[in-house]
């Protein structure tokens, strides 16, 4: 039992199982070869720099003092060096580098702190930092690259870092200018970036932090944690185009010695973004870096121990007191996660955005880092590296592929060009699985998945749905009333044309003469008319039960945002725009029978039509925005109390809505429901993998 009371830090017990044995009469301990054998899933994620590291890296007496790779069995870089199992040096990007005299004795030293830590180096057989200029030429090595960085950072230069799991672009936060030229650069509009603060200090200084958001962005894991800022002025003075008209603030603290040392000389907050150009995948070796930042980065701080796969950063926050993950990379991937029952050889290749890949490895679910959106030449290309890393590193060759019902996922069209045969999982179930998973649920679950879009089974675009799961599959038990996206797709961008679908469904033709909402307003006339005919007539109207787009209708009619630069934007805003207004009341949400066996349908309509009269009446857009919150927990509470199912599983990425998430648990636990909802996967897209995979175990049954 000593065993689980003085594991170290990093360490997870999966079992115990105890066997007597007659003794053999070792006199020393040791850790042999590892046998070949099946393959297990124990391969750690990345660990954040240990405090007693830390103190080693700044002791002028100690001989890795300011040695950027200086790690040891609590912490240094694991998943983005592995590239085979088992986890032994030879078979990580490492194995260039052997060990020095002093490296060796402490390797294999039981005593030692670094007994058996794969990654040790030293300067004097590890690997070296150099800076390079944007061309890619060596213009400084070792300490002296490091200073030279730091101080580009402080004349306002963009700086791509070779970071962990991939280069970051590194920037001064406090300066407006350096941050513009990093957006212009980049061509990222106003989608925030995250910070690194230098101390936990600087962060408390800056942000209201709890103490669950100071051990998260403690904890190895060093996840971007989101916080909220400090009224009205930060002391650091977070330049505001930052995060643009948001109350929030991605912040972590260094991770790396790399980070550690850079930090210690800059001692103010800088932007720490993934290094690529929107949309495209982050870069890990340095030629293509060179080559895809050299517009972006006036300098590389590079190094010589390669990177064995990307791996982003990860972002949580805390709901309820504990960890939602919504950028499940660094740190967490690939951290197995117990499902019982899984099919052994099931490959899920996840959804298009935010996508990730899951198998089966040891009757455990193995979720891969954070992937990216899919749809670009080079995101795809990242996605089937992916897809073939996975089963390289895990030595599983899928009998089948799990994925999403679209038929125009960029994954599904890998699934299908594959020759093993391909299973569809419809978009919300999967939601709904992924949540039953991570927390062991059996059914039945109502199961409430409310996101931007899915593929429906009917034709439509689902995205405010409720789903009955039974031991079998599921019934879709009811949905929000559909509206026309005229558009479809630009509706994304478009948040007023989801507010003119919303408005047309309920006034025809005559939402259009109402010039004083401001959704109508953004409108010229020619464009008016344009939708008018495509809404009337149905054309390029796809129809949608989506909460995302309601709720970017919503904001759209409340004037808080008529184009978004990215997906969820008005949403967001819709969410900030409650300010610290706190209040019960709610509009009608009325609830019509489908008919026989037929979903029941929340109709919106009310709600809307409550909207437009509190404007009339000069109500507040706080109250308005927290009323029609409200509304939407308390239309779950009541298709909840009509289903009568006791479990209630809460995800898709409406539920990274904070406020949305607790008042709805708050709600149901009233009424006596138990709800459910997501901790380490994501409830956005990032969880799908996991729910087909799931799909897969279900389809054995
Ligand atoms: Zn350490
Ligand atoms: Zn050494
Ligand atoms: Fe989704």
């Amino acid at each position: 039992m000593r065993i689980a009371a003085e594991q170290p830090s990093a360490a997870h017990i999966g079992g115990v199982e105890a066997t007597f044995l007659e003794p053999v009469g070792y006199a020393s301990f040791e850790i042999r070869a590892s046998l070949s054998g099946s393959k297990s899933a124990a391969i750690m994620p990345d660990l954040a720099t240990c405090a007693d590291c830390v103190r080693e890296l700044f002791d002028p007496f100690n001989r890795r003092y300011r040695y950027p790779f200086i790690n040891c069995t609590q912490c240094g870089p694991r998943f983005s060096i592995v590239q085979a199992i088992p986890y032994d040096r030879c078979n990580t990007t490492m194995h260039g580098f052997s060990l020095c005299g002093a490296c060796r004795d402490e390797y294999e030293n039981a005593n030692d702190r670094r007994f058996h830590a794969q990654p040790i180096a030293c300067p004097n057989c590890g690997p070296q930092v150099s800076l390079c200029d944007a061309h890619g030429k060596c213009i400084a090595a070792r300490d002296d690259a490091l200073m030279r960085a730091a101080d580009l950072i402080r004349r306002g230069q963009i700086i791509a870092l070779k970071g962990l799991g991939g280069f970051q672009l590194l920037a001064d936060a406090r300066s407006e200018a350096s941050v513009q030229r990093l957006r212009a650069r980049k061509r990222r509009d106003e989608k925030p970036f995250a910070v690194m603060f230098p101390t936990l200090d600087s962060i408390i200084a800056d942000c209201v932090v709890s103490e669950a958001e100071v051990q998260w962005l403690s904890t190895p894991q060093a996840p971007i944690v989101l916080l909220r800022r400090q009224e009205p002025h930060s002391p650091q003075r977070v330049a505001a185009n930052v995060a643009p008209r948001n109350p929030n603030l991605g912040a972590m603290l260094p991770y790396t010695p790399l980070h550690h040392l850079l930090m210690r000389e800059l001692q103010c907050v800088i932007v720490c973004t993934s290094g690529n150009r929107s949309s495209e995948p982050i870069c890990i070796d340095d030629d293509e870096a060179f080559e895809r930042l050299n517009d972006i980065a006036d300098a590389f701080l590079t190094h010589n121990r390669p990177i064995a796969r990307p791996i982003d950063d990860s972002v949580l926050r805390v709901v309820l007191g504990r960890e939602l993950v919504i950028r499940r990379a660094r740190g967490f991937a690939p951290s197995p996660i117990s499902v019982e029952g899984l099919r052994p050889d099931a490959l899920a290749v996840g959804a298009q955005m935010k996508n990730t890949i899951a198998i089966s490895v040891g009757g455990a679910a193995v979720l891969s880092q954070y992937l990216g959106d899919l749809g670009t030449l080079d995101a795809d290309n990242s996605f089937e590296r992916g897809v073939r890393d996975l089963c390289r590193i895990y030595d599983s060759t899928p009998d089948r592929f799990m994925r999403d019902a679209h038929p125009d996922y960029d994954s599904t069209r890998f699934a299908k060009r594959q020759t093993q045969p391909s299973v569809a999982v419809q978009h919300h179930y999967a939601h709904v699985l992924s949540c039953m998973a991570e927390n062991a649920l059996q059914p039945p679950i109502l199961g409430i998945a409310w996101d931007g879009t899915g593929f429906g089974l009917d034709g439509t675009i689902w995205g405010g749905e409720f789903l009955r799961v039974d031991r079998r599959g599921f019934k879709r038990v009811a949905h929000l009333r559909t509206f026309g996206l005229p558009g479809g797709e630009r509706a994304v961008e478009e948040p007023r044309r989801a507010a003119l679908g919303l408005l047309f469904e309920i006034f025809g033709s005559a939402a259009f003469e109402q010039q004083h909402i401001p959704s109508i307003s953004a409108f010229s006339q020619v464009e008016l008319e344009a939708l008018r005919i495509m809404l009337a007539r149905s054309v390029n109207t796809p129809r949608t039960s989506s909460a995302g787009r309601l709720c970017d209708g919503l904001a759209s009619i409340l004037g808080l945002r008529q184009r978004a630069s990215f997906e969820g934007q008005a949403a967001i805003e819709l969410e900030f725009a409650m300010g610290s207004v706190t209040t019960n009341q709610a509009y009608e949400v009325d609830l019509s029978e489908g008919g026989s066996d037929r979903p029941l349908v929340l109709d919106w309509a009310r709600m809307v039509e409550g909207v437009l009269a509190d404007r009339a009446s000069g109500v507040t857009v706080e109250e308005i925005a927290a009323r029609i919150h409200n509304s939407m927990v308390e239309s779950i509470v009541c298709i909840a109390r009509r289903v009568q199912v006791e479990c209630v599983a809460l995800s898709g990425g409406c539920f990274q809505n904070n406020y949305l998430t607790e008042r709805t648990v708050q709600r149901l636990r009233k009424e006596g429901f138990r709800p459910y909802w997501h901790r380490q996967v994501p409830p956005n897209d990032g969880g799908i993998a996991l729910g087909q995979l799931v799909a897969a175990a279900r389809e054995m049954e």
